[in-house]
């Protein structure tokens, strides 16, 4: 009912499932009476990201070249979530292969703010955050490469979790850049947050990189009491470039903190001013060798128009795949190129290390990182597109994270203008019981 309502105006729904929902919800309703055993999100509903594989349901990473691709088996997360009997509604819609901060580079439809409806809900992952704000599904998840959930949660006033790089699988996640990419949980609350990470996470032999750690029960962390923690506020997070009201938004909230018996200082990220091309070269690159797969016969797309094999390639890749993400595959081959593989690639592997020990560095004394999630509330619909830099810049302050490989939630904390701001608090590696212990006491 609530999806007849909003959803023409906030269109964050590439696909409906209602079928198949509607069938899952009355087999689960039988059970009620039957058994006790419930799953832990027992008729939970949920919408998916549409770069998460779902078996039979369109997968299409909001991409031309991907318009038909049902896929024949699911990610691990979804078998999960299956677990957890939960009920998926549909495929939420997201920048065109997860590449982009605003949802303007999906290839079907613009998504807008439940806020306010000439502005973006961020990205990539626009469709997971609006849905959860507009009250259309109760839970979403998402993918963060470089602060595609943490943004758009930020924009649309929701709670979104980037999980330690290998706690969630990434087996059945169309690979963007795969040593960056999770998938994540987008939620009202703090508390709902961790139960639908408590679902997803934990290690998987498909994932070459998942991690064979044990899932604690993120929920029994949330007491509310977070005395003596050590805040650790990276000048650089507060510094120039930075919204004057989002500056502010973030001392309200480390008052707050103090009042529950925190304290915080400055610190510093010397490293994260070169966080953004350390990144756009790694992510490409590895979007640039991913993305090859793309090619007219494996999957999808096949022009109609070429005569010979290799014009198959060129025109199926040419008329299927969107600016940016040409964009980002020529970026990543001149990055691989011979030559270049030093200067470029190698060089920002390099940095990538050093930002990470930046990091590592500070949690030697501290036990969190608290700044804004985002410069900007969100901007309007069409404003940054003109130029890729600008749109670049909104995930100056996420993009660190995702390189360290540390866990990052953005919780709402204020409003400017009417739109919503988003804090974002940073943990150690697998350290997300406190995350969300201080998210909590927080909210
Ligand atoms: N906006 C960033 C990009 O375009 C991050 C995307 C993401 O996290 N998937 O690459």
């Amino acid at each position: 009912k609530r999806i007849n309502e909003v959803e023409g105006k906030v269109q964050a729904f590439l696909a409906l499932d209602e079928e198949n929902a509607r069938a899952k919800a009355k087999a689960l309703d039988e059970k009620i009476g039957q058994t006790d055993e419930k799953g832990l999100l027992f008729g939970m509903p949920i919408g998916i990201k549409d770069n998460i594989v779902t078996k039979n349901l369109r997968t299409t990473c909001a991409s031309k070249i991907l318009e038909n691709f049902d896929p024949i088996y699911d990610a691990t997360v979804m078998g999960k979530l299956h677990q957890a009997e939960t009920v998926t509604i549909g495929k939420l819609n997201m920048d065109e292969f997860a590449m982009g901060s605003s949802t303007e580079n999906s290839g079907f439809k613009d998504t807008r703010n439940p806020w306010n409806l000439d502005r973006v809900p961020g990205g990539s992952s626009g469709g997971s955050a609006a849905s959860v704000a507009a009250g259309e599904v109760l839970f979403s998840l998402g993918s963060d490469t470089g602060g595609s959930i943490r943004q758009p949660a930020s924009f649309c006033g929701v709670v979104g979790m980037k999980p330690t790089y290998g706690l969630v699988s990434r087996f059945g996640l169309v690979a963007f850049a795969s040593s960056l990419d999770q998938i994540g949980p987008v939620t009202r609350t703090v508390e709902d947050n961790a139960y639908l990470l408590k679902a997803i996470a934990g290690h998987d032999e498909m994932d070459s990189t998942s991690a064979n750690v044990a899932v604690p029960d993120y929920v029994k962390a949330l007491t509310g009491d977070i005395k003596g923690l050590k805040i650790a506020v990276p000048q650089e997070y507060i510094g120039e470039g930075v919204n004057e009201e989002v500056k502010q938004s973030v001392l309200d909230a480390l008052k707050v903190l103090e009042k529950l018996g925190a304290t915080w200082e400055e610190v510093s990220l010397p490293h994260s001013k070169y966080a953004l091309s350390t990144y756009y070269l790694l992510s490409s690159s590895e979007a640039s060798a991913n993305l090859s797969r793309f090619d007219g016969v494996r999957y999808g797309y096949r022009t109609p128009d070429a005569q010979n094999l290799l014009d198959m390639y060129k025109m199926t890749r040419e008329q299927g795949f969107g600016d940016e993400v040409k964009r980002r595959i020529m970026l990543g081959t001149f990055a691989l190129s011979s030559g270049y593989y030093d200067a470029y690639y190698k060089k920002a592997q390099k940095v990538r290390t050093l930002i990470k020990k930046d990091f590592e560095d500070i949690f030697q004394k501290y036990d969190v990182i608290i700044g804004p999630t985002t410069p900007t509330p969100a901007f309007k619909i069409g404003e940054n597109l003109a130029d890729p830099m600008t749109m670049y810049v909104n995930d100056i302050l996420t993009i660190p994270v995702n390189l360290a490989g540390v866990p990052g939630i953005s919780v709402p904390c204020g409003f400017a203008d009417g739109l919503p701001l988003g804090l974002q608090i940073i943990g150690k590696h697998f350290d997300e019981s406190l995350v969300y212990k201080v998210a909590h006491a927080f909210e």
